[in-house]
């Protein structure tokens, strides 16, 4: 049967589907704030083109980066459900080797529970 929708109703729901709406949502939030930040960047270019800082941009540039630290600081200590350590942060030992707390994991970097388990 052509558009048989069965395949939702034979495999059971992840048991943290509720953690993993919440990670998605925390990773669009960072990736929302940065391209409101790409798009202010933008705006203020075509409205005065050059260097120009001046007291709004200022001002623009500091709550938006208030918005990005809050984004960030909750991607990267989102809790694994399993664990409860911070999904994205390696170990300290192996977390000292470039930024790789900001690349989306696919499990936790501590139990390695997959995605969407
Ligand atoms: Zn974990």
């Amino acid at each position: 049967m052509i558009g048989d929708n069965n395949r939702s109703e034979s495999s059971p729901p992840p048991i943290y589907a509720a953690e993993w709406s919440e990670l998605r949502v925390v990773r669009r939030n960072v990736f929302l704030t940065i391209l409101a930040g790409i798009i202010a960047i933008g705006a203020k270019y075509v409205a005065d083109p050059g260097l120009h800082v001046t007291l709004p941009s200022a001002l623009l540039a500091l709550v938006w980066a208030a918005f990005w630290a809050r984004a960030y600081n909750r991607y990267v200590q989102w809790p694994c459900p399993r664990c409860g350590k911070p999904w994205q942060l390696k170990p300290f030992w192996r977390g000292l080797m470039g930024p790789s707390h900001a690349v989306p994991r696919d499990s936790c970097s501590h139990c390695h529970l997959p995605i969407n388990s």
